[in-house]
């Protein structure tokens, strides 16, 4: 049984695709979706030994061991070209983190056709990144679930030209248009945290100038958005 979030990360793995999931902890994304028939082929990647561990045991215990192969690996080193992965998801990472992991693994990206990205923080971050190397977000979500705020990010290589603004960067070209509940909620929680933020910044001895007006223009940016 999927949590939330992962069900909403699997929503949007197409059918029969070959996919590599990086970071997979207990790799109970690629069981649950080789167990609808959903995927032909998974590498399931983790760097670290723990994780790792969970990982074979889950694969083992649900007899999916032709479907969903583990392996021991930094990123996307994960990945092999015989693999012929066509889809990527990292989930449950910093923006930041999720940036390096593709920014080193471009080279295994060449055949990927899909990202499925889910960035605990980072956002504007990992958009840069795929914007600077042409992927276009295809689809955004956002999943509130135990008291936190999800971000999904399904992006895919363009062929065409785009942009985004800065207003797209820091809150989803798709999210930004739809402006839904959940949005309002995130925002307005950012609004209250960096408000705080700002005020003590503010009634430092030494206030950090530079700080406070790229903080005040971030507000500013919220303010608009939401309202
Ligand atoms: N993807 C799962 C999810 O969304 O529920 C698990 C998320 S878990 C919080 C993050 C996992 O990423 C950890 O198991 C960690 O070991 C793994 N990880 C972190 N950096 C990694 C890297 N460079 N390559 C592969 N796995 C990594």
């Amino acid at each position: 049984h999927l949590s939330k979030r992962l069900t909403q990360v699997a929503a949007f793995v197409p059918q029969g695709a070959r996919l590599a999931d990086i970071g997979s902890d207990h790799a109970y994304l690629p069981a649950a979706l080789a167990l609808k028939g959903r995927i032909q082929f998974t590498v399931a990647g983790e760097v670290a030994k723990g994780p790792y561990d969970n990982m074979v045991k889950e694969i083992t215990e649900n007899g999916l061991t032709k479907t969903i192969i583990p392996r021991l690996a930094n990123g996307l080193a994960a990945i092999r070209p015989t693999d012929k992965v066509d889809t990527v998801v990292i989930a449950g990472m910093g923006g930041a983190l999720i940036a390096d992991i593709l920014e080193k693994g471009r080279a295994q990206l060449a055949g990927v056709k899909r990202l499925i990205l889910q960035p605990n923080v980072g956002e504007y971050r990992l958009r840069q990144w795929l914007l600077k190397n042409s992927y276009q977000i295809m689809d955004e979500r956002l999943i509130e679930e135990d008291d936190h705020i999800y971000e999904i990010i399904m992006a895919e290589p363009s062929v065409v030209p785009f942009t985004y603004s800065e207003y797209e960067l820091m809150f989803g070209p798709f999210l930004l248009e739809k402006k839904g509940p959940i949005f309002k909620q995130k925002w307005q929680e950012y609004q209250q945290r960096q408000n705080g933020v700002l005020q003590q910044m503010a009634g430092a001895k030494q206030p950090p100038q530079a700080k406070i007006s790229q903080l005040k223009k971030r507000l500013k940016m919220v303010e608009e958005a939401i309202q």
